[in-house]
């Protein structure tokens, strides 16, 4: 096992990862910009370096620095955590040519699945079923035309490096989809450097349904259950549930299986998630996280297994502590991403938390790094912690869920517990029933 693991991250998930270290007697070491220095992850470390300035380009994604931070403090191993590098295959290259361990799959996997057009041609050839849409690339319109005839418009244009919802732009009609092959050609130039676009059908009111999966290197395989991330704004998850209102256990072990026999013949490594549009009882892969989710907490309150600690497992050559037969999908749990924003316009609301108060009691977990006095630093993502809540059904959850979000005191900041407030007493988020513009919609309502 390793002794000591460098965390390359930041916030809540930079302690989440210390939090496993911890449990199985690893030491860690923080790193972090000079706008971080007073961070938590900072202080629970056993140790911390000080990577550069406060631009993320400078410190969090600055491979030579924590390279350095690596050879200084002789970590052995590295976790990502999600964002950041997690998803970089020459960051995990790099670490495995100086002897130092990728806390995640291999280089290649990342690669395979960081390119949404070789993730669906290998997700096809693995038996997931996919969006219909182009078979790769669309190079030029006319190519464009013919695929959107065939599957029907409205069609998605979408950018093979995508991420975080960028480079993708819905065509309604022929002459819309020229004007949207440029727009998400110059967006995905501008945001990954990379312009290759694919082409999907736009599905109208799907859910989405992802697909939690381990496996090790001794041929274990796993699957972990489902999440229900389709409360979005803007393509990004607002409020996660596991398991999905909409799948009963039947569906559950048919998709998990299909899954589990995917990564197995891919012979991946660690933690994936598995993505999914859900319609009309068909799931429709659309990509592959070859990474620990933001969301992964809700999987770990239903099942009780901790998913850092068999990732660090894994990494480490070990076999994971659990196999298919002994995950039991137990009660229901809900996350909410609580984000230092206006709850109305959205726009980030940084600043001094002046006091901190996170509720408490039985099936109730906060993820968070901040604390009463604590500067959020304007530079980097607005999450500023997880509530997590969980029932022994989604009646209780939900129970739960309306108490907690009226204990949970964050002040000095506008935060979007606002709208969590609102969401849990809608009729139809009470009844699960809701689709991935259904919180758009509500929005607009509201706004309306
Ligand atoms: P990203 O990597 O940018 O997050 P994804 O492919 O994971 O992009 O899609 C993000 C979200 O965009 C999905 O959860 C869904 O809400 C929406 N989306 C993606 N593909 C489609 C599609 N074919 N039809 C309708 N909505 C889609």
């Amino acid at each position: 096992m390793f002794e000591k693991v460098l965390i390359a991250n930041r916030g809540e998930i930079a302690l989440r990862v210390h939090r496993a270290c911890r449990e199985m007697g690893i030491k860690t070491v923080a790193i972090h910009s000079t706008a971080d220095a007073d961070a938590m992850h900072v202080r629970l470390a056993n140790e911390s370096v000080c990577i550069g300035p406060a631009p993320a380009s400078e410190s969090y994604l600055n491979i030579p620095a924590i390279i350095s931070a690596c050879e200084i403090t002789g970590a052995d191993a590295v976790h990502p955590g999600y964002g950041f590098l997690s998803e970089n295959a020459k960051f995990a290259d790099i670490l495995h040519a100086h002897g130092i361990t990728f806390i995640g799959p291999t280089a290649e996997h990342i690669r395979v699945m960081g390119d949404k057009i070789q993730a669906k041609i290998t997700a096809k050839e693995l038996g997931i079923p996919v969006v219909p849409g182009s078979d790769g690339a669309i190079r030029t319109d006319e190519e464009a035309y013919k695929v959107a005839e065939e599957t029907g418009y409205p069609v998605l244009v979408k950018a093979a490096a995508g991420g975080g919802g960028r480079g993708m732009k819905v065509a309604r009609s022929k002459g819309e989809l020229s004007s949207a092959l440029s727009t998400a050609r110059a967006e995905a130039k501008a945001a990954f450097g990379d312009d290759s676009l694919y082409m999907e059908k736009y599905l109208g009111q799907p859910r989405h349904i992802e697909v939690q999966v381990i496996a090790d290197s001794h041929g274990n395989v796993a699957h972990l259950g489902e999440r229900d991330c389709s409360l979005q704004r803007r393509h990004q998850k607002v409020l996660e549930e596991c398991p999905s209102p909409a799948l009963n256990a039947q569906q559950r072990e048919e998709i998990g299986g299909i899954v589990s026999r995917a990564i197995k013949k891919l012979g991946y490594l660690g933690v994936g998630t598995v993505e999914f549009l859900y319609e009309d009882g068909q799931f429709f892969f659309i990509e592959m996280n070859t990474r620990l989710q933001v969301e992964h907490p809700i999987t770990e309150a239903v099942t009780g297994i901790d998913l850092v600690r068999e990732q660090i497992r894994i990494a480490a050559g070990m076999e994971m502590s659990f196999s298919q037969e002994d995950v039991q999908f137990n009660g229901h749990a809900i996350e909410c991403r609580i984000n230092a924003e206006d709850p109305k316009t959205f726009a980030p609301s940084p600043g001094t938390i002046k006091d901190f108060h996170t509720p408490g009691g039985l099936g109730v977990r906060v993820d968070s790094a901040v604390y009463s006095g604590y500067r959020i630093p304007p530079y980097y993502d607005s999450l500023i912690g997880k509530l997590v809540v969980s029932g022994r059904n989604r009646n209780e959850c939900m129970m739960r869920l309306r108490r907690t979000l009226h204990e949970f005191v964050i002040d000095g900041i506008k935060t979007t517990i606002p709208l969590f407030q609102e969401l849990v007493n809608e009729p139809d988020f009470i009844n699960g029933e809701y689709h991935i513009h259904w919180l758009e919609d509500f929005l607009k309502k509201q706004q309306g």
